[in-house]
């Protein structure tokens, strides 16, 4: 369909092609945005703004206008939700993404001795690794009896629908809980994460996800999906910077069941009565009961001025229907320009991957390919073994952008 289309015609056809505009892009080529999104130029300015409330308020900034900070995480909860596919009550900006894992798997993960198993991937991001061993430990059980990794065949790259669901299938009643990614780190494959749930559910298990590559990528319908919890991190597509807020979703069939262990803070009983300093825990209505402390303000104000760019984008509809002709683009120019000099590792079919390109250079060595993309100021980002990730972010990269790249690449394998 684009096969006739220039990345000039492209990108001057891109109805969202002016809020590249909206952003500092460093280097030659900025194509890292799944490791760190770009800045947008009117984060220094929300951030400015709560500076100069401290200075003039004081104390009084907690309590005073729209932005109190009291209530200043709530600003942000219509957007995240709109972007998970949930209700505002189901999710919350708070902590890094691994300390939410962590809160989130202290409600959920619930072993008994028959029923202690996590189910992850063999290749998982080594902090959700980390963070599912601990657990396992905390309750007494042993992450060799009870950590289940699930790894593509022999000679894929990555996990089958059918194998992820007989391996949940295959442990049915003794597990306890399965935690995949929405998008996986390495290869940029997007997990069935409708189908997981559904299998996860159907043996009396609990569905986690960490979607650090999934929101603000790609289209999620957790609510609707049915998924038990999920937690992210905002500093990758979500563009807040580098340790940015994460954010949290819990059900709302869970949200308000005070039967779950849970971790409590200040920050989870009912702000009408919170500055009463009484010792009885009233549980906010919502997954704000899982917040343990007052929101950092100043990183929240960078998260808001790239949610606001979302919006002006019309939401990550726009977005990933501009992302699935890029994808589609990028595609067709590797294809007609590298051949086969490099290989995507990435799922072929669109609703199985996101806007990241896996790509191994099929002769000699990645990695000083890859060193000599650094040394053009082309930043994109090299993962052990032998993967060189490049992003085209719909938010803020160009058709353009994407036929540079290639040109550039090509110029180097050569
Ligand atoms: C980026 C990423 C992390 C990083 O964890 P932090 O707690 O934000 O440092 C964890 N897991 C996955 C899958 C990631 O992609």
């Amino acid at each position: 369909m684009t096969a006739t289309l220039t990345a000039a015609e492209l990108d001057a056809a891109d109805p969202l092609g002016h809020l590249r505009n909206e952003f500092h892009l460093p280097g030659e080529l900025y194509l890292v945005g799944n490791s760190l999104g770009a800045l947008p130029k009117s984060a220094p300015g929300y951030v400015a703004t709560e500076f100069d409330r401290w200075a003039t308020l004081g104390v009084e900034g907690h309590f005073t206008g729209e932005l109190a900070w009291k209530d200043y995480h709530t600003l942000v909860s219509d957007q995240l939700a709109r972007l998970v596919g949930a209700g505002p009550d189901e999710v919350v900006a708070m902590n890094g993404l691994t300390v939410n894992l962590h809160l989130l798997m202290i409600s959920f993960y619930r072993p008994t001795p028959k029923r202690h198993k996590v189910l992850i991937e063999a290749h998982a991001f080594p902090s959700d690794h980390f963070a599912a061993e601990s657990q396992i430990r905390q309750r007494g059980f042993d992450p060799a009896d009870s950590l289940i990794t699930l790894a593509p065949r022999a000679g894929e790259e990555t996990l089958r629908t059918d194998d992820i669901l007989a391996a949940i299938a295959a442990h049915g009643t003794e597990l306890a809980l399965v935690m995949l990614p929405g998008v996986q780190y390495y290869t940029g494959q997007v997990m069935p994460m409708a189908a997981v749930t559904a299998a996860g559910h159907a043996v009396g298990a609990v569905v986690g996800l960490d979607l650090a590559h999934a929101i603000g990528n790609i289209e999620l319908n957790l609510h609707e999906w049915n998924v038990d919890f999920a937690a992210w991190c905002s500093y990758k597509y979500l563009n807040s910077g580098p340790g940015g807020v994460a954010g949290a979703y819990v059900h709302r069939r869970h949200v308000t069941d005070q039967s779950l262990p849970k971790l409590l803070g200040w920050w989870g009983t009912n702000p009408s009565t919170r500055f009463e300093m009484a010792t009885d825990f009233d549980a906010i209505s919502s997954v704000e009961s899982w917040q343990l402390s007052n929101a950092p303000v100043l990183a929240m104000a960078a998260l808001r001025a790239s949610l606001d760019l979302f919006d002006e984008a019309g939401g990550i509809g726009p977005l990933r229907a501009k992302s699935e002709r890029q994808i589609e683009f990028f595609d067709q120019r590797l294809a007609q320009v590298l051949g086969d000099r490099v290989i995507n590792i990435t799922p072929q079919a669109l609703e199985e991957r996101g806007c990241q390109f896996a790509l191994r250079v099929a002769a000699g060595d990645g990695k000083r390919v890859y060193e000599a993309l650094e040394a053009a100021r082309v930043l994109c980002d090299w993962r052990e073994p032998d993967v060189i990730r490049v992003a085209p972010v719909p938010l803020y990269n160009s058709f353009t952008d994407i036929e540079r790249f290639v040109q550039i690449l090509d110029g180097i394998v050569r």
